[in-house]
């Protein structure tokens, strides 16, 4: 009887210790979801002019039970760079990614934070968007888009699976989302702690939405940005010559244009990338100008919109299967994109500058039981700072080279004193696409300076206080110089703390490697 006491004694001691202690130390369970090219400002929560039209309610949900954070920004606005910005933590010109196009394939030797979570007993997948020309390293499981220069397709998309190619039957998004519940599901380790990448293809161009979206906002018309006619006065060497414009620069396969009869496959491959240039493209012989202008922005938006629609069902697809499998409580998920867009503001599509709309990314995060629900955050936060904030909530230490900072405390509420109060952010990939200079510069909550440098020498400075919307270039103006000094002196600081005080001959060596003309 004493004996059976004690034993039971033992097993109550051991089960209320691992209830406590085991409990504490169990990892949490990370999805991150991200993504291609979704602004902010086309995500409800973040209350943009769409918010009525477009609702985002699964993303929202995540906002709604966690943090949105409003100030998180690209260190390199494009797709492939700030992919490898969060992977490795560091800057392009450290993990030497810095282009889509034209540089080196991604070195996946170097440190990640998927491949330090591997090793820490974690299972870990990508499915859906890579876009890094090599295959992935640090993963037990990847199924990624491949073709259309990494880009993959919209439709009977081919994807490597973990190695092997195959074409899948259907949209993107949808597939996307199936592969990923197949995988929590059926093909995970399930003894361990998860980390997926989730990654949507969509909604990149050429903005293709699913068959049933396709008239979705028939009969609305879509509220225009308040800088759509810009005119890029005090910025005509920079803003003024990228091929990105809604009213210049979008192809007929962009715009969905009936092609002419008779066309031979050849043919039809050419005149679908016609308009990028500047071609004169239009529906109908009669559409022209302005009119012309808003019927483009209309096929546009509401294209981009609507594949929107499909990224944000699939991740109310996801939510629903962590609750039905009893997951949600012990899962962080993220929702981000790889950077931000233009969504007619000055007048573009596309991405790559400083300016707000691009720098910009969403990022949402729901960590039940710590983070509490309904919380905004203005921190000035990086995509380098994802890897070690990752890590730091899986409970492991940031390797030394990773530049990037752990913001996860801030999200919990207890901010560090000397939380970054400025940002350094640089951009190469020149002139394809789009005809971008490339640039450095420096946000702080209020200015922002920026030097263009590649076959220019153009500063330029804005008070995003007095104008948010960047229209005015206060470079030249007299009683701005000792602003402009001590931005100076902060911006040359962070490109010395980062590695990046280099000559500009040496900068310019990163966009002229294999670069791509018109
Ligand atoms: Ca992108």
């Amino acid at each position: 009887m004493k004996k059976y006491r004690i034993l039971v004694t033992i097993i109550a001691f051991v089960t209320v210790f691992n209830f406590v202690f085991g409990q504490e130390n169990k990892k949490p369970n990370i999805i991150y979801i991200m993504s291609d090219d979704h602004a902010s400002h086309a995500i409800s929560a973040y209350n943009g002019i769409y918010k009525d039209v477009a609702p985002t309610p699964n993303i929202d949900r995540l906002a709604n039970e966690g943090m949105l954070l409003s100030n998180t920004f690209c260190t390199n606005s494009i797709c492939g760079p700030s992919r490898a910005a969060i992977l490795t933590g560091k800057y392009s010109h450290q993990n030497s990614f810095y282009k889509n196009e034209g540089g080196d394939p991604f070195d996946g030797s170097q440190e990640t934070f998927p491949k330090i979570l591997q090793k820490e007993g974690y299972a870990t997948a990508v499915i859906g968007k890579w876009h890094l020309w090599s295959e992935p390293t640090g993963f037990d499981y990847f199924k990624y888009h491949t073709l259309n220069g990494e880009q993959g397709s919209y439709w009977n998309p081919v994807y490597n699976d973990n190695g092997e190619k195959v074409q899948e039957k259907g949209y993107a998004t949808n597939l996307t989302g199936d592969f990923a519940l197949d995988w929590l599901e059926n093909k995970r380790d399930k003894t361990k702690p998860f980390m997926l990448m989730f990654q949507f293809k969509a909604p990149h161009r050429p903005w293709y939405p699913d068959e049933k979206y396709k008239e979705l906002f028939e009969g609305i018309e879509m509220p225009y940005p308040e800088t759509f006619n810009d005119d890029y006065k005090t910025r005509e060497l920079t803003a003024g010559k990228t091929m990105m414009t809604i009213e210049n620069h979008l192809a007929n396969k962009d715009l969905k244009i009936t092609p002419p009869e008779g066309l031979s496959p050849e043919e039809y491959q050419k005149w679908l990338r016609i308009g990028d240039k500047g071609e004169h493209v239009s529906p109908s012989d009669t559409l022209k100008g302005k009119a012309l202008k808003k019927w483009k922005y209309q096929k546009y938006i509401k294209d981009y919109l609507a594949c929107i629609r499909s990224v944000d069902d699939n991740i109310g697809r996801l939510l629903k299967y962590l609750d039905e499998a009893g997951l949600s409580e012990s899962t962080i998920v993220v929702y981000t994109a790889d950077q931000g867009f233009y969504l007619g503001d000055h007048g573009w599509y596309d991405k790559r500058f400083m300016y707000e709309q691009s720098l910009r990314m969403p990022f949402i995060i729901r960590y039940p039981g710590k983070i509490e629900a309904n919380q905004k955050n203005d921190d000035i936060n990086l995509n380098i700072d994802f890897a070690p904030t990752i890590l730091d909530m899986a409970g492991v230490e940031t390797p030394k080279e990773m530049q990037g900072k752990s913001f996860a405390s801030n999200l919990m509420g207890e901010k560090e004193k000397c939380w970054r109060d400025a940002m350094y952010y640089h951009y190469y990939e020149y002139p394809k696409w789009h005809n971008v200079q490339p640039h450095y510069g420096i946000r702080t909550d209020r200015y922002k300076l920026i030097h263009f440098y590649y076959d220019i020498d153009v500063w330029e400075l804005y008070d995003l206080k007095e104008d948010p919307n960047e229209l005015t270039n206060l470079y030249g103006n007299e009683d701005k110089k000792g602003l402009i000094k001590k931005l100076k002196r902060k911006l040359f600081k962070l490109q010395k703390e980062y590695g990046d005080d280099i000559s500009l001959e040496e900068m310019r060596e990163a966009t002229r490697k294999g670069m791509i003309k018109y």
